[in-house]
Parts: structure tokens; sequence; C-alpha cells
């Protein structure tokens, strides 16, 4: 592992997303949606997957 930068894949579309700091939030911003992401969404564990049996 050499990563020196983990980049954070959006949410909806799975492009990496900016991470913009400011005053110590941070903020994710995605260049393909074009918008800002709620950091509760990138942050959260992946959600299970419904067994639907
Ligand atoms: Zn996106």
């Amino acid at each position: 592992m050499s990563e020196s930068q983990a980049t954070i894949p959006c949410p909806d579309c799975g492009q990496p997303l900016e991470v913009l700091q400011a005053c110590g939030a941070k903020s994710y911003f995605c260049p393909h949606c074009n918008e800002l992401k709620s950091k509760s969404r990138i942050e959260a564990p992946p959600a299970p997957s419904p067994s639907s049996d």
C-alpha cells in the first residue's frame, strides 16, 4: 500500500469526491453530480442488504 490520499467515491455515481475543508468542517463535493454530498451519507457505513427471503 503506497496510497497517501484515499479517494472517497460518490455514493450516487461512484466518481471520486473532492474534499473541501473549511474551518475544520469537511464538505464533500461531487464534480460529476455537480453537488455537495451530505457528510452523513459519505461517512456512514454501507447499508446492509435486506434479506428478501
Ligand atoms: Zn456523484
